[in-house]
């Protein structure tokens, strides 16, 4: 039996958690928060009332479209707290018209071609994991409508190179078909986001998504050879090469450019060898800040481990592998090629030089196991938190050793601040999901109390507080969530003037007619479809 997708949250809608899971959640809640929450259910799509579609694509191009309430109310959001509460108090932000399905790059093109003489503002849409309201259709009104342009359908792996170790696919394929895909070769892209599970390749080149290996290899940008695009004004394709310094990069213009620039249709990406050595220990630390001088020595040690995360005491203790006392730094290396004992061997005397104390090696895997399996099953138990009526969202930044601590402390401080004020109870973790050589990607989570009615206002106070934080601390308002339509009044402040306007000149040639995700990253001119 084929599984169905949650119109409203996160994944299947069979693995949501329900009955004794449910309660535990809520009497958990109970004891953090002082109230178990009340679940609620989200209403079917038929209930939701939705407007008529506003506009008919030619009949050419009639078996690509889709008109149901299931399909326009599954496009019309992603996967943000926000998203999620408008989906189950039925109160979307707003609505596509349509979900057109190309199968292809020439699709992709017609339905570009109508869009642009037809003013109706196309929304790409992959996996629809976006965070931050990039795949929302919130276009502003000079629009004659909006389609969501569902990318599922090119979900071929094309190529597989494996003398250069590459493989041509296409943007709509999700994480475990290309895995599965290139599994018989022993090879792998090596990629795994959080949202691995149901977002797509074209996703993660559009919004240069970050996977889960925490040094070297992180953003998906590093793991491109070249790109094939359809734009407007036609095709825009790079040559594969393993590198290049032939002027600006033509990757580079496509990759973060979250559906306002072009459609990307294929891409080359280096593929590694799969990993058969493994070694890895969880370290604990009397502090966060002593984990963190640990954590850049690994950092800066040249071990390149593919496991080097943070997570502070709280947030150690939420996820079952910790008691609250210590932040737990999860260390873990992998190999195909030799044995990596050695690097743990190093690995572990450079936490110990700050006090970090190692558990013992039987239990090595233990942590590291726990993690993983409540890091999978988390956008379940989040939805129900958000069922409940409490808060739970994460937000997260980088930001360079030398100004580290004092961006945690005060990040730390302002959005706990905002908590306390707006919602009266509530906690902020935080864990460093990557390390760099020269700084870190700070990550927070926020638990908090709330009730149905009041979870979207609370959070966009809290978020706000946080997000102004981030920017006074000389932090990047998102280090891999991208921009969207969420975090455009503090992106609009990090980016240069000349980059906006070097953009937007960008965006006038390939996609004149403006037709591509207006809102993003770019207002449509004359219009201010972000929130201010
Ligand atoms: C539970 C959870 C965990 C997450 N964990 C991570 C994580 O570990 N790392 C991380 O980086 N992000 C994470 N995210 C955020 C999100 O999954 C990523 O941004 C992901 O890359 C989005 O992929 P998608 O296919 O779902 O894209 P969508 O949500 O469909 O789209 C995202 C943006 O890209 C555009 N777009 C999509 N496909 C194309 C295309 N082919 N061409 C042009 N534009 C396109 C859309 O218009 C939109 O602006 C997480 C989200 C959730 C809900």
């Amino acid at each position: 039996m084929s599984r169905r997708r949650s119109w409203w949250g996160w994944g299947w809608e069979d693995a949501a958690v329900t009955g004794d899971e449910l309660e535990r959640l809520a009497a958990m809640l109970a004891a953090f928060l002082g109230d178990p929450g009340r679940s609620r259910d989200a209403p079917e799509p038929g209930a939701l009332r939705l407007p008529a579609p506003r506009v008919r694509p030619p009949g050419a191009l009639a078996g690509l479209a889709e008109a149901s309430d299931e399909a326009r109310a599954l496009h019309s959001h992603g996967q943000s707290l926000g998203d999620i509460v408008a989906a189950l108090e039925g109160d979307l932000d707003a609505v596509c018209d349509l979900v057109m399905r190309p199968t292809d790059g020439a699709g992709v093109a017609a339905v570009l071609d109508w869009c642009s003489s037809a003013n109706v503002a196309a929304v790409p849409f992959g996996g629809g994991t976006s965070v931050v309201g990039g795949v929302t259709p919130r276009v502003g009104d000079g629009y004659a409508g909006v389609v969501s342009l569902d990318l599922r359908g090119l979900d071929r792996v094309l190529e597989v190179d494996t003398v250069s170790r590459a493989a041509r696919v296409e943007a709509g394929i999700l994480g475990p078909a290309l895995e599965e895909a290139l599994r018989p070769h022993g090879l792998t892209v090596r990629h795994q986001p959080q949202s691995y599970e149901f977002a797509s390749v074209g996703g993660w080149l559009a919004t240069r998504s970050a996977g889960h290996h925490s040094t070297l290899h992180t953003h998906i940008d590093d793991r491109v050879e070249g790109m094939r695009a359809v734009t407007p004004r036609g095709t825009l394709e790079s040559r594969r090469l393993p590198g290049s310094g032939a002027g600006p990069s033509p990757d580079r213009l496509l990759l973060g450019s979250e559906g306002a620039l072009a459609v990307i249709t294929e891409a080359w990406l280096r593929l590694v060898a799969r990993p058969v050595h493994r070694a890895q220990a969880a370290v604990r630390f009397g502090g966060f800040t002593a984990g963190a001088a640990a954590a850049r020595a690994v950092g800066q040690s040249g071990l390149y481990p593919a496991t080097c995360r943070l997570i502070d005491a709280t947030e150690a203790m939420i996820n079952r592998i910790g008691d609250g006392s210590a932040s737990v730094l999860l260390l873990g290396f992998e190999s195909a090629d030799h044995p990596v004992d050695a690097d743990l061997t190093r690995g572990l005397e450079l936490c110990a030089d700050h006090g970090g104390s190692a558990d013992p090696p039987t239990a090595r895997d233990d942590a590291a196991g726990s993690w993983r399996s409540a890091f999978i099953r988390l956008p379940y138990v989040r939805d129900a938190v958000i069922r409940l009526g409490h808060i739970v969202e994460t937000f997260e930044t980088a930001i360079t050793w030398d100004r580290f601590e004092d961006l945690w402390r005060t990040v730390s401080d302002r959005a706990g601040g905002a908590v306390a004020e707006v919602c009266g109870a509530g906690v902020v973790t935080c864990r460093l999901t990557h390390v760099y050589p020269d700084g870190c990607a700070p990550y927070f989570t926020v638990i908090a109390r709330s009730r149905h009615g009041d979870q979207r206002a609370q959070w966009a106070q809290v978020k706000a507080a946080a997000s102004e934080a981030i920017l006074a601390a000389g932090g990047t308002i998102t280090h891999h969530h991208a921009v969207g339509r969420d975090h455009r009044p503090w992106y609009d402040r990090q980016r240069p003037q000349l980059t906006a306007d070097a953009l937007a000149a960008a965006k006038r040639a390939l996609d004149p007619a403006w037709i591509l995700n207006p809102g993003v990253l770019l207002d449509a001119p004359g219009s201010q479809s972000s929130p201010t």
